[in-house]
């Protein structure tokens, strides 16, 4: 089941399979559009281009402001570009809810990274389009994907729910820490390193035996989390992403990681189960919109929710109500 795509789309999907960089840029804005039109469009191009995607080495990468992420992924990317590889950067931005900022920042990053012809750089998408941020992201990373490049880096900040939906579009999530005491118990309460098959101590050039400590701890405390893959104990690495050392030891881990996945069946394993989830979430979302525009759903919600919030009637009982009343 594909949709049929527009004779323009399609001449759009030839110069992407080609390759051609404004044709990738004019796919993603077609992909981040939130207008129905769009969508139908984005999700025909979509059909067309699947064929030609899953060919990337997908790496997520989070860890709170300030740990060096934009530093990283430019020493990171940097590499992999010396090595013949292209690379694409997405980010997922959480903007805070209260500021409506930008919390990976609207500075110029990864100015070296983003000038080089094999790298494809991408700033997160505006909030609040249909479907959520985490969703345009991964559509961004197959239209990347069918465009050839090899690597695909998604990035995140360390805060709320995005590291979910990263490590859930990722074969593999790196998560980058400062090696300041407390910080790996920090990590296990706020569920955070339980997501990571592969972290790293990052700015190790500060304070070597900081640095080493920190790893050390934390790899004595790893035990305590349940492993993200019974295939993979988690590596604890130490790294410098501003003088570049560890940086290559990390990305031999990463294509270790790879292999031992491969080997055991579990990469595909996990991409498949990342198509599933990311299916019912779409599923999810649309029920949502559908039920809240629902001509009988309209009517009857505002005297439910009065209801419910004045406790007479139960919360149970009201959106039984509001269901039955939801013929689709
Ligand atoms: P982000 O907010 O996680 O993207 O962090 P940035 O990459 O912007 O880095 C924050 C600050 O830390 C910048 O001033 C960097 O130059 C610095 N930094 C990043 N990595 C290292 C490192 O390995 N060692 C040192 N000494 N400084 C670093």
């Amino acid at each position: 089941m594909t949709m049929a795509i527009e004779p323009d789309d399609e001449a759009l999907a030839t110069a992407l399979l080609a390759g051609q960089r404004r044709a990738l840029a004019k796919a993603i804005t077609l992909i981040e559009s939130s207008r129905p039109e769009h969508r139908l469009r984005a999700h025909a191009l979509l059909d067309r281009l699947l064929p030609h995607t899953g060919g990337a080495f997908r790496i997520g990468i989070s860890g709170v402001p300030g740990v060096g992420k934009s530093t990283f992924i430019e020493a990171f990317g940097m590499l992999l570009l010396e090595q013949g590889l292209r690379v694409a950067v997405l980010a997922i931005d959480p903007s805070s809810p209260l500021t409506g900022g930008s919390i990976l920042g609207d500075k110029t990053r990864m100015e070296r990274l983003s000038q080089q012809e094999q790298a494809y750089i991408r700033p997160s998408p505006a909030r609040g389009a249909l479907g959520g941020v985490g969703h345009q992201s991964r559509e961004a990373m197959l239209i990347c994907e069918a465009a050839g490049f090899d690597v695909i880096i998604v990035e995140t900040v360390g805060v709320g729910q995005s590291e979910t939906t990263v490590a859930g579009m990722c074969d593999v999530f790196l998560l980058l820490q400062l090696p300041n005491a407390g910080d790996e118990l920090q990590g296990i309460k706020k569920g955070i390193l339980e997501l990571a098959d592969i972290v790293v101590y990052n700015k190790a050039d500060i304070d070597p035996r900081a640095a080493a400590i920190a790893a050390g701890q934390l790899k004595a405390a790893m035990h305590m989390l349940r492993p993200t893959s019974p295939h993979w104990q988690v590596p604890v690495l130490q790294a410098s992403a501003s003088t570049g050392a560890g940086i290559a030891e990390i990305w031999t881990t990463l294509q270790h990681y790879k292999d031992t996945m491969r080997q055991a069946g579990a990469f595909e394993e996990r991409r498949r189960r990342q198509a599933e989830t990311w299916l019912w979430n779409l599923v999810e979302t649309g029920l949502l919109e559908r039920f809240r525009s629902h001509d009988a759903v309209r009517a009857a919600l505002p005297q439910a929710l009065q209801q419910a919030a004045a406790g007479q009637a139960s919360p149970a009982t009201l959106a039984t109500l509001l269901l039955d009343a939801f013929r689709p």
